[in-house]
């Protein structure tokens, strides 16, 4: 297996080097991304294994979850549980790339769920306590409080004793994990969801932060720049944090649920919240990015992409500030089993790289990996790119 220097921060960023992307991985670890890739590239694989799958796990069809295991969830999954993730989160400190432990239990609705999702958050956070090679956690608001709950809350729709009752409960599971984090010193990033539930979870995320980013940001917001409205978001929540003494956290994507968003909002006839193309949701992402590099002295940048323009647009930016690669306050994130060229190329020119590492039982990540699956169709686009850098990268092997 090829092994890589100590970070060098001189050296120029290019995601082409497949030899740099692919040196964590033997050959026979290239070649089954290889198959897997491929097979995702298929939009008619992708649906009727979809399909199939969700079948073959209702009826409890023998050794699905084995094959699953040892498949997909190998490569987008650090494991079961946060021991089976050590293995991973060596592998990637290896080359100076952190892991973020994501816990992806989803769509969850019992009480004892939340609350069971509440105490595993806690481990992650007290899992990153002093540990270098896990520079964040993170959560879903979803996880922890009833989905329904945050929309009737949102609508502004009046709640029975019961449910005022239930969301008591939810913001002192909030407010536990982020007082964790604060008392551990762990930056915790609290992810961003659907439209119309974001308001609350906005809320909850802001009284935090006024709470515990006193003294440099360590509860961070997300913003989605599909938006049409998130770049003036961002802008005011930054000047509300100003005004109120804290820093802010400032987690930048582009957003996972655009599809959703826009059939929601013309089922029910209101305004579609998303840009009205690519160039748009592009423009203001890179636009973000520039705000939070000018606006860095007051806050803490975590810059979620897979793609390549705004990762090496952060990186130019830094320099043209004279920021250091590795400055404290600015990390760049990807998804694990996704865009290797980027991470492991950031890292070893010397950034703060960071990976989501999602793990949970295998049929409760199901949900992650459907949308990973078909993110990673040929007609998102996304699967080609990683199918043809591990193309190179086997080819460029074979000629050694
Ligand atoms: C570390 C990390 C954390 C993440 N956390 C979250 C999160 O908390 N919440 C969340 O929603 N997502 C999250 N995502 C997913 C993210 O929002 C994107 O879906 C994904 O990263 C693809 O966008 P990109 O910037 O990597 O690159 P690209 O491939 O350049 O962009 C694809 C994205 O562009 C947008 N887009 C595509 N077509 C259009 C169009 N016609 N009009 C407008 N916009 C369009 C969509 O958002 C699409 O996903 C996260 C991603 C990463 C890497």
């Amino acid at each position: 297996m090829a092994t890589l220097t100590e970070p060098s921060p001189s050296l120029p960023l290019s995601f082409e080097d497949t030899a740099t992307a692919f040196a964590s991985k033997s050959d026979a670890q290239l070649n089954k991304a290889y198959y897997l890739f491929w097979a995702m590239n298929s939009n008619f694989l992708v649906r009727y294994g979809t399909a199939f799958l969700k079948f073959a796990f209702k009826y409890k069809i023998p050794l699905t979850k084995t094959i699953v295991k040892n498949t997909v969830f190998q490569h987008f999954c650090g494991g079961e549980t946060i021991e089976e993730c050590e293995k991973t989160i060596q592998n990637l400190a290896k080359f100076h790339i952190g892991a973020i432990l994501d816990y992806s239990v989803e769509g969850e609705k019992s009480e004892k769920s939340f609350d069971e999702t509440t105490e595993e958050l806690l481990h992650t956070i007290e899992k990153a306590d002093h540990n270098p090679n896990i520079p964040f956690s993170v959560f879903k608001v979803t996880g922890i409080a009833r989905f329904a709950l945050l929309e009737k809350i949102q609508a502004k729709q009046p709640l029975t004793d019961a449910e005022q009752a239930e969301w008591q409960r939810a913001q002192k599971r909030f407010d536990r994990i982020c007082k964790k984090a604060f008392e551990l010193d762990v930056n915790l990033l609290v992810d961003g969801e659907e439209t119309w539930i974001q308001d609350v979870i906005d809320d909850m995320t802001y009284e935090a932060m006024s709470k515990y980013n006193q003294k440099r940001a360590i509860i961070y917001n997300t913003y989605q720049l599909y938006r049409a409205d998130m770049l003036g978001n961002l802008k005011k929540a930054f000047a509300d944090a100003q005004n109120k003494g804290y820093y802010l956290g400032a987690k930048l994507v582009r957003g996972a649920y655009m599809e959703k968003e826009s059939l929601r909002a013309k089922d029910m006839g209101y305004p579609d919240p998303i840009q009205p193309n690519k160039e748009a949701c592009d423009k203001d992402f890179n636009a973000a990015l520039e705000f939070c590099i000018e606006n860095i002295e007051k806050i803490g940048l975590c810059a979620g992409t897979h793609n390549e323009y705004s990762n090496q647009l952060l990186a130019k930016l830094m320099k043209e500030k004279n920021i250091a690669s590795n400055d404290s306050r600015i990390h760049f994130a990807q998804l694990f089993g996704m865009s290797d060229q980027i991470s492991y190329s950031l890292a070893k020119a010397g950034y703060n790289t960071v990976k989501y590492v999602p793990y949970g039982p295998v049929e409760a990540v199901m949900p992650y990996l459907f949308r990973r699956a078909s993110e990673n169709t040929s007609i998102a686009g996304q699967s080609s790119r990683e199918f043809n850098l591990i193309r190179s990268e086997k080819v460029r092997r074979r000629k050694k």
